[in-house]
């Protein structure tokens, strides 16, 4: 029997992996690969943090494969390419993969299939990455949905997959070259000195969850989840992200929890809403790939964002003068995580206090996010410019000094991301500063003020406004 080409993508591990199971089903020997990218660091849209977090991530899955007597294949370039010479290395009959929501991975994906086509070999692809594709939850009338309300009453209610156990035998490994698993080098990127990685690969993942799910965190998910400070939500995007875990054992595993602890069954399913939001952007990416491009909502296509580079350095920086704010780029530059709160105080301050359009937080955020997620990423900063599908209307602005109160007002999360603050009285957080004084030597006083903004972000969208 030929072999199959298992094609390793964002499915970065062995256990509940739909295509690695079909691959195995097959009977056939198991030719695992991974085709690295060769861009190099002109590239806007990734950065140091997340290639070194997948560079981890390939160690460990190389490791795990190993210990099953087979070898994680690595090669480098365009996948189509790399995967045909491949085919005829090992002259494999298939070439199983799970499908990428995205659109990039898509067009891939139609390379591959005619790739199959044109050798005569099969093509397999496998639902994996989500719970529900995006065809799947349409309204009644077969449309897509344009709010996430309705459609996540039809997610919550279609029967879910079953997990698949974890492969135990692949096979022996193919005799063909590979390159050595990369490093940050190949893509010419270097770590900052101030990186604080997770630990990656498929095993870290699985602790994370479970620590998640066991130490009370998704049982007190529903109260203390929009509190930046300590770990209030499962920290696991990344995971998902990668798919160093399988949404399906996820949802699993929660739902179990429920069950046995009824008094958690609120929290689970606030949760679960969340795992909803994350395939909402999935579709709205998918039905409306334009997003990518232009705002959501077309009545406001025409709003000006006359922000200045120099006011966009200042929050790229983490130095607007604003704790929260610079908080939570500091978060993002040593992690390349933040909070979600503090992600939509940050996107909206961007956006509706700076006046920058939203299209440069999301390329600066999917540059040094580890969880970057086109769908979400985008999402995100339309809903906190006001643009997006079921978004914050514009005319709603976060204040971020009464943010800070709401969600910080110990001062924790700020005193934890900007050291040089810790001895300042947490109150001073929640105000601009009366005596017009820093609130720290060197500690950068608010670049703008915050009324006087939200004025202009009003008269620019009521200007722009159906334009
Ligand atoms: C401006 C902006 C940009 C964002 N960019 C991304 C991104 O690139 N990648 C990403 O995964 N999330 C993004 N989010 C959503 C959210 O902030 C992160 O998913 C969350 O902070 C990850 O932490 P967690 O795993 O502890 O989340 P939890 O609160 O534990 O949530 C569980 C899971 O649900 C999903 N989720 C939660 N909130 C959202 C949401 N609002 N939209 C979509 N999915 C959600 C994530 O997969 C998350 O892991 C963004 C939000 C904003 C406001």
């Amino acid at each position: 029997m030929p072999a199959v080409i298992h094609w390793f993508r964002r499915d970065l591990r062995l256990t509940d992996n739909s295509a690695l199971h079909e691959s195995v089903r097959s009977g056939a020997q198991v030719v695992p690969v991974y085709v690295l990218s060769t861009w190099k660091k002109a590239h806007d849209w990734t950065g140091p943090l997340r290639q070194q977090f997948l560079c981890g991530c390939l160690d460990s899955l190389a490791k795990n494969i190993e210990a099953l007597g087979s070898r994680l294949i690595i090669s480098a370039g365009k996948a189509v390419e790399e995967l045909e010479k491949l085919v005829h290395e090992t002259g494999a009959g298939a070439i199983h993969f799970n499908r990428d929501p995205d659109p990039f991975g898509k067009e891939v994906e139609r390379q591959v299939e005619a790739l199959c086509a044109r050798l005569g070999i099969r093509c397999c692809g496998s639902k994996d990455v989500v719970l529900h594709e995006p065809g799947e939850v349409l309204t009644g009338g077969g449309q897509p949905y344009r709010v996430f309300t309705p459609y996540s009453k039809n997610w919550l209610a279609l029967p879910k997959m079953r997990t698949l156990p974890r492969v135990t035998a692949l096979g022996p490994a193919a005799m063909v070259d590979s390159l050595p698993l990369p490093t940050l080098a190949h893509w010419d990127l270097k770590l900052p000195e101030q990186a604080q990685l997770l630990a990656p690969g498929e095993r870290a993942a699985r602790e994370r969850m479970k620590h998640f799910i066991v130490s009370g965190i998704l049982a007190a998910y529903g109260t203390k989840r929009d509190l930046p400070a300590g770990q209030t939500t499962s920290s696991l995007s990344q995971d998902l992200r990668f798919g160093l875990i399988s949404i399906r054992e996820l949802y699993a595993r929660c739902q179990a929890h429920a069950a046995e602890h009824p008094a958690a069954a609120g929290s689970v399913l606030t949760y679960t809403k969340e795992l909803a939001w994350r395939e909402f952007y999935m579709a709205i990416l998918h039905h409306f790939p334009q997003v990518l491009e232009q705002d959501f909502n077309e009545t406001l296509r025409q709003v000006d964002w006359p922000g200045t580079d120099e006011a966009f350095q200042a929050w790229a920086g983490a130095r607007t003068g604003f704790p929260i704010v610079d908080a939570g780029m500091r978060q993002l530059l040593t992690t390349g995580l933040m909070h979600n709160r503090v992600r939509m105080i940050v996107a909206m301050f961007l956006t509706k206090d700076l006046h920058c359009h939203w299209m440069r937080g999301e390329q600066f955020f999917h540059q040094h996010l580890i969880d970057a997620e086109i769908g979400s990423n985008n999402g995100g900063w339309q809903w906190s410019a006001g643009t997006g599908a079921d978004a914050a209307p514009y005319f709603r602005i976060q204040n971020p000094w009464t943010q800070t109160l709401r969600y910080d007002p110990a001062g924790e999360y700020i005193k934890h991301w900007l050291p040089e603050l810790r001895e300042v009285h947490a109150p001073r957080f929640c105000e601009a500063p009366r005596d017009g004084r820093p609130l720290a030597a060197g500690y950068p006083l608010p670049i703008v003020d915050h009324g006087v903004e939200r004025e202009r972000t009003l008269a620019l969208f009521a200007a722009g406004k159906g334009r």
